[in-house]
């Protein structure tokens, strides 16, 4: 009933035929429809280009880092230093070696086999997001987009509706069974799918998966934090994985398209599972730190709204909730309208797409090898917020552009130059909010927190994904555009409202209701009833001055 095959369309005449013809294409035959996968040749090269040039420079860096740690064990100190309480050892900052690089952070053990998982993890979920949607066309046919669409409902559900609640019992939890229990879950999903034959059957499964998904996430960034407890390492982290974010969405689709020529679409998932239980391995082969146990009071409903009432309360992170609206706006028109921008606006082809899109990535990618540098210099305020003012005048500007210039012959290298400039700010506006979290929680509130920004950065693109598509299909790509620059300058707006500059981690608070004899008091205030101390809520301060 399905078929595969390397499709070189000599039919096709002029300069299209050649260029189709170094196309690697499979087609994929279900009844009567035929489905084709293609990606360009010169993307595929390029993809793969770029993959050799990050795994030479991963192995130069290793062995750099190796030859590094030979001279001195300093760094051994700092990698399984404190994790407990207040005693942040970025705080001040360490002096900075010169020469320091992202990679160089690969050089911990642990960090790098929980790097390791979650690429493989997250290649696995790419295959099965292709893998998904052939399986739909194969069960639903032309209602394929329907499924999807209801695929993609029950992951947010999953993903709004789960995190809290894993958040708010994985202090209670051994972090490393945990992860290893819901990478075996999901690789036990993937391995399901294939012989699914009704469609509920994969609304039960995506409910299953992304739900283990939900779970996973937000515990796994939680505990980066605790592996890399230094301020820099830390921020290096988080460009690495904005990284390994960009090269999932590049990579994951040649790997697909270049698998599906010579394999059946059902073993794609097989590749998904096969990613999921390597994640599991290299989780298991890493000794994790134990977060504190802290006994909390208060029912299931407290534990589970507890680390969103620590987000909600704190104003640098309402003000990170703004800016991922913000952030959810241009990525959205990103996402959403790219194709039809492209497709129906220009009349191009499925290779502009891809290149428009990866006009985009290498923005982002760009921005993130940068990012660690400039952060170590300016403050996270004022790079996100630049970063999102930058994304609502872009959007506005691409706007006006797409009203009156559409037809002009430079609106393509424009689309471009915009996509290139709006990945730089997303990532420039996402990329720092591992750090607004981490300064921002005790680390046995981490996970909560970290859960709670998982549930409402999907919130955000709850709002956003809609809106671009609903505008882009009625009133128009220019309508999509303006609406989008209006709900990113809300975002700027609000966040400029809730989180003011400066913002010293150490506030003057008192506390009236505290004894003077009691241990808080004694200790962080130094007997005074007001004080001031590196402030996050937790149950001593549950309002911010
Ligand atoms: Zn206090």
């Amino acid at each position: 009933m399905i078929d595969r095959r390397i499709d070189c369309r000599n039919a096709r005449q002029g300069r299209h035929g050649a260029v189709a013809m170094r196309n690697l294409t499979g087609i994929v035959r279900v009844g009567r429809h035929r489905i084709m996968i293609g990606i360009g040749h010169r993307v595929m090269m390029r993809g793969l280009r770029y993959m050799r040039c990050v795994v030479v420079v991963l192995v130069r860096e290793c062995r750099r880092v190796r030859a590094a740690e030979k001279d001195g064990n300093d760094q051994q100190k700092r990698e399984h230093g404190t994790a407990h309480g207040f005693s942040r050892s970025s705080w001040p900052r360490a002096p900075q070696p010169r020469g320091r690089l992202m990679f160089q952070i690969l050089g911990n053990r642990t960090y790098r086999n929980l790097f390791a998982a979650q690429i493989v993890a997250l290649l696995g979920t790419g295959l099965a997001t292709v893998a998904l949607g052939l399986l739909a066309y194969d069960l639903a046919g032309a209602d394929a987009g329907a499924v999807l669409g209801t695929a993609l409902a029950i992951k947010m559900v999953a993903y709004i509706g789960v995190a809290p609640v894993v958040g708010a019992f994985a202090d209670r939890i051994p972090r490393r069974a945990f992860l290893v229990a819901m990478d075996l879950v999901r690789a036990g999903v993937a391995l399901v799918l294939p012989f699914v034959d009704q469609i509920w059957q994969i609304y039960v499964l995506i409910f299953v998966l992304q739900s283990a998904s939900a779970a996973f996430t937000p515990t796994f960034q939680a505990t980066i934090p605790d592996i890399l407890p230094e301020e820099s390492d830390y921020t290096r982290a988080l460009s690495l994985s904005r990284l390994a974010y960009d090269t999932e969405s590049l990579v994951s689709p040649i790997l697909a398209a270049a698998l599906l020529t010579v394999i059946n679409f059902h073993w794609l998932f097989a590749g998904t599972s096969v990613g999921f239980a390597c994640s599991a391995l290299l989780v298991l082969s890493v000794v994790l730190p134990r977060s504190p146990a802290v006994a909390r009071s208060g029912g299931i409903y407290a534990r589970t709204t507890r680390g969103l009432r620590i987000y909600l309360k704190t104003p640098r992170l309402k003000g990170l909730l703004a800016l991922t609206l913000s952030a959810a706006a241009a990525s959205a028109m990103v996402i959403v309208n790219t194709v039809v921008i492209v497709r129906d606006v220009l009349g191009m082809g499925q290779r502009e797409v891809a290149i428009t899109l990866a006009a985009y990535g290498a923005g982002s990618m760009i921005a993130a090898f940068a990012l660690p540098r400039i952060l170590d210099r300016i403050g996270d305020r004022i790079v996100m917020m630049a970063a999102a003012t930058a994304m609502c005048v872009m959007l506005a500007a691409l706007a006006i552009v797409t009203a009156y210039y559409a037809r002009a012959p430079l609106f393509w290298p424009t689309i471009l130059g915009g996509w290139f400039l709006l990945g730089i700010a997303y990532s420039a506006s996402v990329t720092p909010a591992g750090r607004l979290l981490k300064r921002s929680a005790h680390p046995e509130d981490r996970p909560a927190v970290f859960a709670a920004q998982f549930a409402l950065s999907h919130a955000c693109w709850l709002i956003a994904y809609p809106l671009a598509g609903q505008l882009g299909a009625g009133p128009g790509q220019a309508a999509a555009f303006g609406a989008l620059a209006v709900l990113a300058g809300i975002g700027v707006i609000l966040a400029g409202q809730v989180w003011r500059s400066p913002d010293p981690e150490a506030v003057a608070h008192g506390h009236d209701d505290l004894p003077l004899d009691h241990p808080h008091i004694k200790t962080l205030h130094g007997g005074k009833v007001n004080a001031s101390h590196p402030f996050v809520i937790d149950d001593l301060h549950r309002i911010w001055p």
